[in-house]
């Protein structure tokens, strides 16, 4: 789409969007309580929880299916695997089982020793629990009864938890989707705690577990409640009364997965005296917060009421994730929380991504890799970037290339910033409002419809964007927003052969071998152990760029692979490999 066609203006209509009511008048229905659940964590050195659901009617009713993904992450994880020891069911297929006749009470157990934000985690000190690994399908309101070991004293979650004497804590619970919502993480007492802090109105609690932090806990509050404070006046309102950060330090960790009023994330503990590191950090817990209103309140109507039981498709991850990657480094950087040379280097990491290092962008847009997201970035493997694009990397590209082009367009009257708060209007729901009858979530169609009708600027380039494979108009955003870059030869590998190298145990190996390339012609092939480039033993990189400067347009490599040895020639040709640098003359870029 040519720049003069996106000009067409619409009438401005943003008077008549609804707002959010975050404080409903009418108190929601009490249901009464269908099934009381015992979560016994009793035993954490054996990294077993014991589950006792009892059923309030004479018999269960149907089946009992558990779930096999968690939302927000789009992978079937087949969460039944940890299921051991059904008493009062029998298993008809993988995660299904049939109650005993007559029986209102089945028990179980379930096993959980890996320690990432999508399943459980129990060790003697700590435990991360996560719904829809820990438990079946309920289909109705119910109680959870948490049993705790003794000397556990931390206890986070969004679900109300009130204690009940002999370290045991009560919650009720709403529905399925409300319990699959809300993780808990626990622990012993002096491996972790509990600050609470207020943003405008809103009680915010920040529960962390694990090892303690390398910087003071208050210096991190007080960053997390400045994120708070900028995002709420961002969007002009919280879609939750109060929500829960549940931090898992653990070292050498990473990881986030978001709820309607909570987030759990995982980081390492002692790398955060870095700033590089701190900023990471902080990105991920403004990542996570800002998932709150961008898939969470805002949704694409495949994502929320959830099908648990199978993969749910959308190809409109790009957005969820793409808009909120943008978000969670501009939002640092107002807060004064990192710089404006780290969110140009993050810009730029973006198109060197795509210009260079993924020649899967031009084979597939982010609307199909969002649909087959279950197959393809959850399922990355040595040839992914060939054929595939990450909807998070070219997502927050879209997103700067849209906020530059809208900023352009009504000479600054409208930013993404701006009209995402008038979506957020348009299409949020509360935390509190059961899936099951809360508004449907956003058709793309509808969404552009609504972005034209607002801002009145036509937003066929954003569609576009989203199914085409042609390469964004990122350096119209460089120039908008005064970035300014260079190119430059960021790997000889890559630039003269067309593969990737890497340093592993000792030990040089190609990562990918590029489609169509001198590499590939040659018969190189992934994971190929490098021994030595024209007779000259290399055992790292450093090593392996000076031979092949010294060497010719014709470089012998000698590679191993599967017990065999032998000799490839590459022939030394311009491929890819031309990463873009930020050069001075650089001036801040505004929110
Ligand atoms: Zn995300």
């Amino acid at each position: 789409m040519t720049k003069s066609k996106a000009t067409k203006q619409f009438k401005k209509e943003p008077s008549t969007q609804k707002k959010i009511n975050t404080q409903p008048n009418s108190k929601p229905t009490v249901r009464k309580s269908i099934a009381t659940v015992e979560i016994d964590l009793r035993k954490p050195e054996t990294h077993r929880i014991q589950i006792k659901i009892k059923h309030d009617k004479k018999r269960w009713p149907g089946l009992i299916q558990f779930p096999v993904w968690s939302p927000g992450s789009y992978m079937v994880r087949e969460y039944s695997q940890h299921v051991s020891h059904m008493k009062g069911a029998s298993k008809i297929n993988k995660n299904t089982w049939r109650p005993y006749r007559e029986a209102n009470q089945i028990s179980f157990e379930v096993y959980g020793f890996d320690r990432i934000v999508q399943t459980n985690y129990i060790d003697n000190k700590i435990a991360i629990l996560v719904g829809s690994a820990l438990l079946p399908l309920l289909h109705g309101p119910f109680e959870i009864i948490l049993q705790l070991p003794k000397s556990w004293s931390v206890l986070g979650s969004a679900l109300n938890f009130k204690a009940t004497g002999s370290n045991s804590y009560k919650a009720k619970v709403r529905d399925d989707d409300h319990w699959i919502d809300c993780p808990i993480v626990t622990a012993k007492k002096n491996h972790g705690g509990t600050k609470k802090f207020l943003v405008g109105k809103i009680p915010h609690t920040f529960t962390w577990v694990g090892s303690e932090p390398s910087v003071p806990i208050d210096k991190i509050i007080a960053d997390t409640k400045k994120i708070c404070q900028r995002t709420i006046k961002m969007f002009g309102s919280a879609p939750f009364k109060q929500y829960n950060y549940l931090i898992d330090f653990a070292p050498g960790f990473y990881g986030g997965l978001e709820h309607r009023n909570s987030q759990l994330s995982q980081f390492d503990p002692d790398v955060l005296g870095d700033s590089t590191n701190y900023e990471a950090f902080m990105g991920l817990l403004a990542h996570e917060y800002f998932h709150a209103w961008n898939v969470k309140a805002i949704r694409p109507e495949r994502l929320g009421p959830f099908n648990y039981l199978e993969e749910n498709y959308t190809e409109d991850l790009w957005f969820a994730e793409g808009i909120t990657s943008y978000f969670d480094e501009m939002i640092p950087l107002d807060c004064g929380i990192s710089t404006q040379e780290s969110v140009n280097k993050a810009r730029l990491k973006d198109v060197n991504i795509l210009k260079d290092g993924n020649p899967g962008h031009l084979r597939r847009s982010v609307a199909e890799s969002s649909f087959d997201a279950w197959i393809c970035l959850y399922h990355r493997n040595e040839d992914w970037l060939n054929r595939d694009v990450s909807y998070y990397v070219k997502g927050a590209q879209i997103a700067w290339c849209w906020d530059a082009r809208l900023q352009k367009l009504t000479k600054k009257k409208w930013s993404l910033e701006k009209l995402m708060k008038e979506i957020y209007r348009e299409y949020g729901i509360t935390a509190e409002e059961p899936l099951a009858t809360a508004a449907p979530g956003f058709t793309r169609k509808d969404l552009l419809l609504f972005c034209e009708k607002t801002t009145g600027q036509r937003h066929n380039f954003v569609e576009e964007w989203v199914n085409s494979t042609k390469p964004l108009p990122w350096r119209e955003a460089a120039k908008f927003f005064n970035l300014h870059w260079e190119e430059k030869v960021h790997d000889i590998f890559h630039h003269q052969f067309g593969f990737g190298l890497n340093e592993e145990k000792g030990k040089l190996r190609a990562t990918i071998v590029f489609n169509g390339t001198t590499a590939e012609k040659a018969g190189l092939a992934p994971k190929d152990e490098v021994i030595a480039v024209d007779d000259i033993r290399v055992t790292n990189k450093a090593q392996a760029e000076a031979a092949v400067k010294r060497s010719q347009t014709k470089v012998r490599w000698l590679v191993a692979r599967a017990g065999r040895v032998f000799e490839l020639t590459l022939k030394s040709k311009k491929h890819a490999g031309l990463g873009v640098e930020q050069i001075p003359a650089n001036t801040k870029s505004a929110l």
